[in-house]
């Protein structure tokens, strides 16, 4: 057994992992970074790549955000197309804010390089992870890596690791609630080697059912197609899926332009907060305490803003002041909250008109919330401050 002693282990290197990791490195408190892939893999993992301006700009002052803010593009508009028509909604300018659009797998890169590169320790390829004596003054994090046992003890831990980790299952079941949501559909999430079809977001809204276009860089955008409850990607033949592209967002002028799908995923559509998102000396961040499904492009923001409040937590707690983490949780959840309640809102307006004849009357109650958006600027204001996410300076 190899054995240590650091002042926090981190668990799981996404984005809420590697924020924490390198935010706690520049405030000169020690930490172990854990991860169960492999350093290529994670780099190489696209999943997300809409992030809020509030979240830039926080990793920016904190000394993280150079490469993102000089290279990502900004975008400030979307388009709803339905019934035929294009109903383009340009939050930026009610909202003075943007969203900045750069692949997850390229923020996962650099912090993984800031990290290592200033000497912070990393073990990728690690098993077995299990965690121990949470509700002591010293914790430990065991696992397995190079083909040897190793033992970490700590005074916390950081559970960053997602929404398969294992982090999450120490939370004890008495005193934990797990609100949980399923929207009852999937989504397909695709990639492909196409440049983006329009300079924004496209959101399909059609009796086929959903779709959307998100531009990832110039040469490789996202689509995301609404199917039906147990289908799988075997269901999903290229041909159908440029097919239903075609109509479900295409209207006069607008076309989708093809490239070669280099991705084809099946999103469960779930949603799930546990509460509270700490049991001792164990602190939860981003997925591994709430997910929710990618309606509303907001888990990496809300894993982000938990690694902020967490890393301010713990560096109170080393200057004296343990109230900050005996708050943390209660401090990050009513965003997550806010987050949840928008999601399920966009979502019965994204899937209304595929459920209309199953369920006319939430179909045209939904007719009423797009009417309302798009005829009331006091509507769209309260709208594009929720789609753009926190206002507040972070
Ligand atoms: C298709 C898609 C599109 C998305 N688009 C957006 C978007 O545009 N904007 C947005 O804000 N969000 C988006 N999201 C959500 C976003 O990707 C996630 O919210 C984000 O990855 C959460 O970060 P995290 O650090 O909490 O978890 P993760 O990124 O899941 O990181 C957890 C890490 O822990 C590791 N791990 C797991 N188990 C263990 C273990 N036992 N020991 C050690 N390590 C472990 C995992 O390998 C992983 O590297 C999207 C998601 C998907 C799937």
């Amino acid at each position: 057994m190899v054995a240590r002693r650091t002042a926090v282990a981190v668990v799981g290197a996404g984005p809420a992992g590697l924020t924490v990791a390198n935010l706690l490195r520049r405030a000169g408190i020690e930490c172990v970074l854990l991860e169960a892939q492999s350093r290529a893999f994670i780099e190489q993992r696209p999943r997300a790549g809409f992030i809020e301006e509030w979240a830039v700009r926080g990793l920016e002052r904190r000394g993280l955000g150079e490469q993102l803010v000089a290279k990502a593009p900004q975008h400030e508009k979307f388009e709803f197309r339905f019934a035929g028509r294009r109903h383009v909604f340009r939050y930026g300018d009610v909202t003075g804010q943007r969203h900045f659009v750069y692949p997850q797998q390229l923020l996962v890169t650099d912090l993984i390089g800031q990290y290592t590169g200033s000497g912070g320790e990393a073990v990728f390829e690690v098993s077995d992870v299990e965690l121990h004596d949470l509700t002591s003054d010293s914790p430990a994090v065991t696992f397995r890596a190079d083909g040897e046992d190793h033992r970490i003890d700590c005074d916390f831990v950081a559970g960053c690791d997602g929404a398969r980790g294992v982090c999450q299952g120490y939370l004890p079941a008495e005193s934990t609630v797990k609100a949980h949501h399923d929207y009852g559909i999937g989504w397909l999430a695709l990639l492909a080697e196409a440049p983006p079809s329009a300079d924004g977001v496209l959101f399909g809204i059609h009796p086929r059912g959903f779709a959307a276009h998100m531009a990832r860089t110039r040469k490789v955008t996202r689509f995301y197609l609404q199917t039906a409850p147990g289908e799988t990607e075997a269901d999903w033949s290229d041909e159908r899926v440029w097919r239903e592209l075609h109509a479900r967002l295409t209207v006069p002028g607008g076309e989708i332009i093809e490239g070669r799908l280099f991705e084809k995923r099946i999103l469960d559509m779930h949603n799930y907060v546990v509460e509270p998102m700490s049991h001792g000396r164990l602190h939860l961040a981003g997925e591994s305490a709430h997910l929710v499904a990618p309606i509303a492009a907001k888990g990496m923001n809300l894993a982000l803003h938990d690694a902020f409040l967490l890393t301010d937590a713990v560096q109170a707690h080393y200057a004296g002041d343990p109230a900050p983490l005996a708050g943390y949780s209660a401090a990050c959840l009513p965003l997550v909250w806010q987050y949840q309640e928008f999601s399920l809102w966009l979502s019965d307006i994204f899937h209304h008109t595929a459920a209309a004849g199953e369920n006319p009357f939430a179909a045209r109650i939904a007719e009423a919330r797009m009417r309302r958006l798009l005829g009331s600027p006091a509507a769209a204001a309260a709208f594009a401050e929720l789609y753009i996410g926190k206002n507040a300076d972070f």
